[in-house]
């Protein structure tokens, strides 16, 4: 019979330890930001929930097929990326994506049109009308915005209303799972609308940032390689975890933090059965928001409301398999994302296996659809035969796909993405005083300074800094 808690009057031994910091959650943001305190010589220790690490980012081999229940690939937009998978010794496991992915589909009207990648194609394509390509034209002579502004917002006002429907807003779904109208332009798109800020419009903007992204090193999104490895996206943070050794802790759940004196901490957690206490001069917190929250009311109700506040949107992913000649279309791409407008049952639809090898056996290909969203929440909650029904039918319609299934795997994320909504910088100015009238404890994740696995890296680079910081001006390190 399995035991959910020790027996009555059972004595349990609590573990208790001494490190410089503990990082709250093994996700990419939490062991990135660990690794790097490491190898600046701090004692540290990564309490994870779940009995792997990865957060989001998990990969299953099941069956002949790699499934990602979340990010599928990355963009190489930091130089950070190699330095981890080089240090780490996965750089044998490292795949670019396959150059056919540069290929991206949006429907329209029904039918699927390659995303324009140069001024010719653009001319060419049928994605927008001739009224439409007219209009972006005039952006370098649209005025600049006054105050906070949704994405919907800037970009109908700099490039037109057929450039939001059937470019943003299919990608706002493919990235946020979120709506444009809700979305603030600031919060979520900051480089975005910096252009517009700084230079005064995109086209003008996008000439000159490319200059200074050259000189930082750094790669814009639309450039920037998608990538991931042969063994899936959870390669990255299982060998960080490995590097990182004993300091990871798996099945540990934090269950509180006190402050035990103005520069020390206390961390309790529970480990299967065990209780355990960490006493630590820094903590960083890399839990969701909703679960930072939880940890934070004690020390401070007014940073867990405003980390409550933060919503965050369902998806659903689902992992489909079919042998290749049951699928009419090419599949030669990365995939297709759904525009509103278009009023679809999927937000989108990658093509796993023309992106990389291995993610499905041979002769069969592996389709990844991702349902709900701020868009259509309500679909998230359908039992898994209605939902496989509803994305069949898409998919018979979109690509051709005619035969049976292989191949099934449905994870439903019901707080999936952070929602950087209108009033979002608010919410960060709010926790950015909140971190700094209470020194040694750090936030990080990603409803901070972006939701891609590569912003997530750097604000872990981050954070790792200001806590290094905070370690070496504030006493003498804690013995490990
Ligand atoms: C379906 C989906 C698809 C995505 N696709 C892409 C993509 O293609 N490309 C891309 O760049 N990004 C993508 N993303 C976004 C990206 O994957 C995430 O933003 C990123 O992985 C988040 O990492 P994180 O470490 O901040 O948070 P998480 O991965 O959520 O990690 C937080 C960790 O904290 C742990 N935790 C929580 N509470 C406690 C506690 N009390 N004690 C101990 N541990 C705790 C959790 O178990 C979890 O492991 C996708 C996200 C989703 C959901």
């Amino acid at each position: 019979m399995s035991r959910s808690g020790p027996a009555p009057g059972r004595v349990v031994n609590e573990r208790r330890e001494r490190v410089d910091v503990v990082i709250v959650g093994g996700g990419i943001s939490g062991l990135c930001a660990a690794y790097w305190l490491a190898q600046q010589g701090f004692g540290v220790k990564v309490l994870e929930r779940d009995a792997e690490v990865g957060g989001t980012m998990k990969s299953v081999h099941e069956q002949g097929f790699l499934s990602e229940t979340g990010p599928n690939s990355a963009l190489e937009t930091t130089p950070l990326f190699r330095e981890l998978v080089d240090e780490c010794g996965i750089s044998d496991e490292f795949l670019y994506a396959n150059p056919v992915g540069k290929n991206r589909y949006i429907l329209r009207d029904g039918r699927m049109h390659a995303l324009p990648l140069d001024p010719a194609a653009f001319l060419m394509t049928k994605l927008f009308s001739a009224r439409g390509k007219f209009r972006l034209l005039k952006e370098p002579f649209v005025g600049r915005g006054t105050g906070e502004e949704s994405i919907a917002e800037f970009v109908s006002r700099r490039v037109g209303q057929e450039f939001l429907d059937y470019a943003i807003d299919p990608f706002v779904a493919g990235v946020f799972a979120g709506r444009p109208e809700s979305l603030s332009v600031q919060a979520s798109f900051p480089k975005l609308y910096a252009l517009e800020k700084k230079y005064g419009g995109l086209v003008r903007g996008m000439i000159r940032g490319r200059r200074e992204r050259k000189q930082r090193a750094e790669k814009a999104k639309d450039r920037a390689e998608s990538f991931s490895f042969a063994g899936g996206m959870q390669v990255l943070p299982r060998a960080i975890a490995t590097k990182l050794g004993h300091a990871v802790l798996t099945n540990a759940r934090v269950e509180a933090i006190r402050r035990t004196d103005p520069s020390s901490f206390s961390v309790t957690y529970t480990h299967g059965d065990v209780p355990g206490t960490i006493d630590c001069r820094s903590v960083v917190i890399s839990a969701p928001a909703y679960g930072a929250a939880d940890l934070l009311q004690p020390l401070s109700g007014e940073a867990a409301s405003v980390l409550r506040s933060i919503t965050y949107s369902p998806v659903t992913s689902m992992v489909l398999g079919f042998k290749k000649e049951e699928v009419g279309h090419p599949l030669d791409g990365f995939g297709v994302l759904i525009p509103t407008k278009e009023r679809r049952d999927i937000l989108g639809c990658l093509w796993s296996s023309s992106l990389f090898p291995y993610r499905a056996p041979e002769g069969m290909v592996a389709l990844t659809a991702f349902v709900g969203g701020a868009r259509q929440p309500e679909l998230t909650q359908l039992p898994e035969n209605k939902l496989c029904d509803l994305v069949l039918n898409e998919l018979k319609k979109i690509m051709q796909v005619s035969g049976k299934l292989v191949y099934l795997r449905v994870t439903t994320w019901k707080q999936a993405i952070p929602q950087y909504e209108l009033g979002y910088l608010r919410k960060i100015e709010a926790l950015d005083r909140f971190e700094e009238s209470r020194p040694g404890l750090f936030l990080c994740g990603n409803y901070r300074g972006g939701i891609s696995v590569g912003d997530c890296v750097k604000s872990a680079s981050e954070v790792s800094q200001r806590a290094a910081r905070h370690l070496r001006t504030h006493a003498s390190p804690a013995r490990g």
